[in-house]
């Protein structure tokens, strides 16, 4: 069935030509509520299951990618099955302004729960020991909007500095543990361990006392090394289960060189032990672990030309990895590339205006309309749609004047352009 959702008042779809059957599955779909198996994770009927994605930068820092038009593109063009949103709490960030932080996560968390992807929500923090009822009220929070949904990721304490597992981080991760279950039973928590989150062989030797949670390993492929996948595989040999929520392809720094040997060796690790990961980051700064130079569009649609030579690597290696997965939902995309036929006339328009395109065989399309700032105006179409011609009308007198982004995505490529209203 076609499945049509204006979500603004005004908005209408006037008539489809030749709609065709059935709604597509999303990856959440495919695999439900993760969890913690053993040192594994593992999808809802028990088999071990890896993510693989970007995280997001600094939410105080770079917050223009936290929005639903960017986690498209990530999701439609890069194939990432998840998005770690790294909502700073220190450095003016959820202690000074909670308001703000938290409509840029759910602004993320709307997006992944819409695009059936998962969703990270990481406490981006290096002493959250010392904000530990900000952290409660946070994910109390958070639980209570968001626990019910697979979709949804706690990371409760980002990268602890160099304390004590047990006398500092484990005494913090009970207490938000415990706030968060008392609210959400089930779904996956990680949290940080110590030095940066690679003493996971530390944590091991003293686990918490929670079923559903998970460690986090984080390296940079130029400065950690053998001795650090050493580390993970005592860990995991103690019985604990393993995220690596955060890399780079770079030095610790964030920045120095880019080391494309040792981030595959990682990689490699991480395939053979089914570890799940996210690459740190969406993020358009001059630092070698940035997948973006600078200026790329907030609301995603990239050219090879934006991305950086960390972003290339990275997006092949999620595409590598993912691309069979999303198959089903859709074939291997390029960038920029234009469905058969896509058009939208007229452009600019007035109030009314159409999309056509043609289809040589039945599968997906989505089509989807962000206002200048990235963020969702309506889902125009998500269905399954028959082979041959379509036409959509649609009249958008309910909005206001100015530009908006289309995006386009069927079964084997990606369209993203520009709409102008004038009135
Ligand atoms: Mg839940």
């Amino acid at each position: 069935m076609k499945r049509l959702i204006p979500v603004l008042t005004g908005f209408m779809i006037l008539s489809i030509i030749n709609p065709g059957e059935v709604r597509t599955q999303t990856v959440v779909e495919r695999y439900g509520r993760i969890r913690v198996a053993g040192n594994r994770i593992v999808d809802q009927s028990g088999e071990p299951v890896a993510l693989h994605g970007m995280s997001l930068f600094w939410s105080q820092w770079i917050g223009k990618y936290y929005n639903e038009s960017c986690i498209a593109w990530l999701r439609d063009d890069w194939k990432c099955t998840v998005v770690r949103a790294a909502m700073a709490v220190t450095h003016g960030g959820y202690l000074t302004n909670p308001d703000a932080e938290m409509a840029k996560v759910r602004a993320v968390v709307d997006a992944c729960i819409d695009l059936g992807i998962y969703v990270i929500v990481d406490w981006h923090d290096h002493s959250a020991e010392n904000h530990v009822g900000e952290a409660v009220r946070f994910f109390r929070e958070l639980a209570r909007e968001y626990g019910h949904t697979p979709n949804l990721i706690y990371e409760i304490y980002n990268e602890p500095l160099q304390v004590s597992w047990s006398n500092v981080i484990k005494p913090y991760a009970d207490t938000v543990i415990a706030a968060i279950r008392e609210i959400d039973p089930d779904n996956l928590i990680i949290v940080g361990t110590p030095t940066w989150s690679q003493d996971v062989d530390a944590a091991a030797l003293n686990p918490v006392d929670d079923a559903n949670t998970a460690y986090a390993l984080h390296f940079y492929a130029a400065t950690h090394r053998q001795s650090l996948r050493n580390k993970a595989v005592t860990a995991m040999n103690r019985g604990i289960a393993l995220f690596v929520s955060e890399f780079g392809t770079c030095e610790s720094t964030g920045s120095g060189v880019l080391d494309g040997a040792e981030t595959e060796k990682w990689f490699q690790f991480m395939d053979e032990h089914k570890l799940s990961w996210c690459n740190w980051s969406i993020a358009d700064k001059v630092e070698t672990a940035a997948a973006l130079r600078p200026g790329a569009d907030a609301a995603g649609g990239w050219s090879e030309s934006d991305l950086t030579e960390s972003g290339i690597l990275v997006r092949d290696a999620i595409i590598a990895r993912n691309g069979a997965l999303f198959s089903s939902v859709g074939g291997r995309r390029l960038l920029n590339e234009a469905p058969a036929g896509f058009r939208i006339y007229p452009n600019p328009f007035n109030a009314e205006t159409h999309f056509a395109f043609s289809l040589a065989s039945p599968q997906p399309v989505r089509i989807t309309l962000y206002d200048a700032a990235g963020r969702k105006t309506a889902t125009v179409l998500d269905a399954r749609m028959a082979s041959g011609p379509h036409r959509l009308s649609l009249d958008l007198h309910g909005l206001p004047s100015g530009t908006y982004f289309y995006r386009c995505v069927t079964g084997d490529a990606v369209q993203t352009g520009r709409m102008q209203l004038v009135r």
